[in-house]
């Protein structure tokens, strides 16, 4: 099959669009006398008119010999060698055009040690490459999960190169894997992640077959690592299209196969799904207001009002609020885990934006200083605000902490400045100077909210 070929009069990407970085190691490479494509999202984009996340460079060249021609380079990676060209403000990818690895071996996934011995081959030092099976340019278009994804612009003549009609869906919008979307879907699970998360962050439909493959085989995606799932997750969700990408995955089935836990909350609550989707338009305007969500708000905001209830009920059972809040929270990551493993430094971040809402519920607070210090106090602001927008009991709340934060030198209330030793508000000032001078989120809840 030849590849259509777009000239450069007949598709939109200047030059003026790429990085100079990705542009000059592209003419290098061809002065060098090797073929060069930038590949992947970010022909896509650039074809669409976005801003690319990235620029990945595809090329005959092998590792070493890529290596030899820039000084910036470092060979990385244990089962397919690509190379980093590390620049002052961006790392570029440079990959050697490969063939599609046999199923269970895309990136990211384990060894699935059938004991098959891996393919061996030699690059131009003769140095064997563990699992690296070079290929072609087709081959390496047609190893890439959607046709999109699988288009190349090429440095000798400035031309698309489009082996699988990637031209057509992207002008028609559509996101479709190439071949067989049950078995690429089987191959690698993740790619149906994908499928979604460029659905609802491109305004792309599922073609219809990929679609019902998808419903069908959503559950697997359990078979996927959970630590890469967990950087799935984050992708999906802190890129700006968290609302669209919550409906995309409860539709599909996805979001109770990858959160299990959430799945129930969600059978047992009609108006949970209302209530999460709201928090992920939240999440959606921090980023587009350029307060980039961090992961524990994220998971806060995604799990936090069926967890914070379920400690409630258990308080009215006798146990000590935060005690319980704390166990619920314990278990439930634990469960979560089997699926997608959250690091424990997050998991813990998530559960201190929960427990310190009781005290920035408290109005007044007691020792605000020493609460507007907490590394969790702005993210924990936001949850509150976000999470109870509308009684009157959080508006005090917010207005008080709003006045608080703005106003450092302002008379406290009677109540809280008794409780605010002065050690204490000195430490307040020292805070607010810092943050301020790091230009930091410290305004961002109340920005953010309005
Ligand atoms: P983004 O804008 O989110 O970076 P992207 O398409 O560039 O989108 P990357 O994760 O950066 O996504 O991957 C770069 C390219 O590698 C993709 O465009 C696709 O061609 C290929 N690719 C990535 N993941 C897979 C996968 N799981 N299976 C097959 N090909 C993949
Ligand atoms: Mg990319």
């Amino acid at each position: 099959m030849q590849p259509r070929i777009i000239s450069r009069e007949e598709h939109g990407i200047s030059r003026r669009q790429i990085s100079p970085n990705a542009l000059n190691t592209l003419y290098r490479l061809h002065e060098g006398g090797f073929v060069a494509y930038l590949v992947g999202g970010c022909v896509r984009d650039l074809l669409l008119g976005r801003t690319p996340k990235d620029f990945d460079i595809v090329t005959d060249a092998a590792p070493g010999q890529i290596k030899r021609l820039f000084r910036n380079a470092r060979i990385i990676g244990r089962r397919f060698r690509l190379v980093h060209l590390h620049f002052q403000d961006e790392i570029l990818e440079v990959s050697t055009f490969r063939a599609s690895a046999p199923a269970g071996e895309e990136e990211g996934e384990e060894e699935d040690g059938d004991g098959k011995p891996p393919l061996h081959l030699k690059d131009a030092t003769g140095m064997v490459l563990r699992d690296n099976v070079f290929g072609t340019p087709k081959e390496d278009a047609l190893r890439r999960d959607f046709t999109i994804n699988a288009l190349a612009w090429n440095i000798a003549d400035f031309s698309v190169i489009d082996y699988t009609n990637g031209m057509m869906d992207l002008n028609q919008r559509i996101i479709r894997p190439i071949g067989d979307p049950e078995v690429r879907f089987t191959e690698d699970p993740v790619r149906m992640i994908r499928a979604v998360r460029f659905a609802a962050s491109h305004d792309f439909e599922i073609e219809t077959e990929a679609w019902e493959a998808l419903l069908r085989l959503a559950p697997t995606i359990v078979r996927a690592a959970p630590a890469r799932l967990y950087e799935e997750a984050l992708k999906l969700f802190l890129l700006g299209s968290a609302r669209a990408v919550f409906d995309g995955l409860e539709k599909t089935g996805l979001l109770a196969a990858l959160f299990p836990p959430l799945g129930r909350w969600l059978a047992a609550d009609g108006d949970l799904s209302a209530a999460l989707r709201e928090n992920m338009e939240n999440i959606d305007r921090l980023r587009l207001k350029g307060l980039p969500p961090s992961p524990p708000l994220l998971l806060a905001m995604l799990f936090g009002p069926p967890l914070e209830a379920e400690a409630v009920a258990r308080h009215r059972e006798g146990i000590p609020y935060l005690q319980a809040l704390d166990e619920i929270c314990l278990a439930f990551l634990e469960e979560l885990a089997k699926t997608v493993t959250v690091p424990g430094r997050i998991g813990g971040q998530m559960r201190r934006i929960f427990s310190l809402q009781p005290s920035l519920h408290r109005i007044p607070p007691r020792r605000p200083a020493a609460l507007a210090a907490r590394p969790e106090f702005s993210d924990a602001m936001t949850y509150l605000i976000f999470t109870t927008k509308t009684t009157e009991e959080n508006r005090k709340s917010r207005e008080w902490w709003k006045a608080f934060i703005n106003n450092p030198d302002a008379p406290l209330p009677e109540a809280a400045n008794a409780t605010a030793a002065s050690p204490v508000r000195s430490k307040r000032r020292k805070k607010r100077k810092r943050r301020t001078r790091t230009g930091s989120a410290e305004n961002g809840p109340f920005e953010a909210a309005q």
